[in-house]
């Protein structure tokens, strides 16, 4: 028993050593502060050398979403106008802002979206990254879309269904809207390509839906790329 209890001792002895000098922290940060003298005289502390500047968890796919749309029936000042409106996708979808809006996105009391198809916010989120339209299945970080203008004097923006390539859009909004608005529409109707839906009259929780709630946050952090 005594030969036991001096071994779990030294054993105990050992290991509080054995960690002392391997993390001790004047240990932890020489290799750090040898090649920046300003340290030994207080003026730099070890903090501002180890903290790296400025980094965010923005995903490289957020960076690197591209759009391939294809405008049908467009005149030149429609295109430029959704030109510009396809400049604030990428612009937005490039921000933290938005990566935080959706993955904060509640919904009756829970960090979740309405009519989610059972996803995540997180899923919702690398979903919009990986670009995936329903009809061609790659991801490829790409907005792979075709608009068409129309005209109707009806009470809507615009539209699509999940057996073609592209979206209509009425040019009684397109003509008064911002581009910041086109921008959330362009991206509400996108996200129907990646397969999402919502009610189709109006409910309580039809804004909640992954196209309108998503595209809501397109046109309002769209704002700031006007
Ligand atoms: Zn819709």
């Amino acid at each position: 028993m005594k030969k036991m209890l001096a071994l779990m001792m030294m054993m105990s002895l050992m290991t509080v050593s054995c960690s002392k000098s391997g993390g001790g922290s004047s240990q932890e940060s020489a290799p750090l502060s040898t090649s920046t003298p300003s340290i030994e005289d207080g003026t730099t502390s070890p903090d501002s050398v180890i903290t790296p500047a400025e980094t965010s968890s923005l995903p490289a796919q957020a960076l690197s979403f591209k759009t391939n749309v294809d405008m049908l029936d467009f005149t030149a000042s429609q295109e430029e106008k959704y030109n510009e409106a396809v400049d604030i996708v990428k612009k937005v979808v490039a921000t933290e802002a938005f990566r935080t809006k959706i993955l904060n996105h509640t919904w009756s009391g829970l960090k979740q979206f309405a009519d989610n198809g059972g996803k995540t916010n997180a899923q919702i989120y690398q979903s919009v990254l990986d670009a995936a339209e329903s009809l061609n299945k790659i991801k490829n970080n790409t907005m792979d879309l075709g608009v068409k203008m129309y005209y109707a004097s009806t009470t809507v923006i615009g539209w699509t269904n999940p057996s073609i390539t592209y979206i209509n859009v009425n040019t009684k909004y397109f003509d008064q809207f911002d581009p910041n608005e086109v921008a959330g529409n362009l991206f509400h109707e996108w996200l129907h390509k990646l397969g999402y839906g919502h009610d189709s009259s109006v409910t309580a929780k039809r804004p909640y839906s992954v196209p309108y709630a998503v595209g809501y946050m397109i046109r309002d952090l769209g704002k700031n790329f006007l």
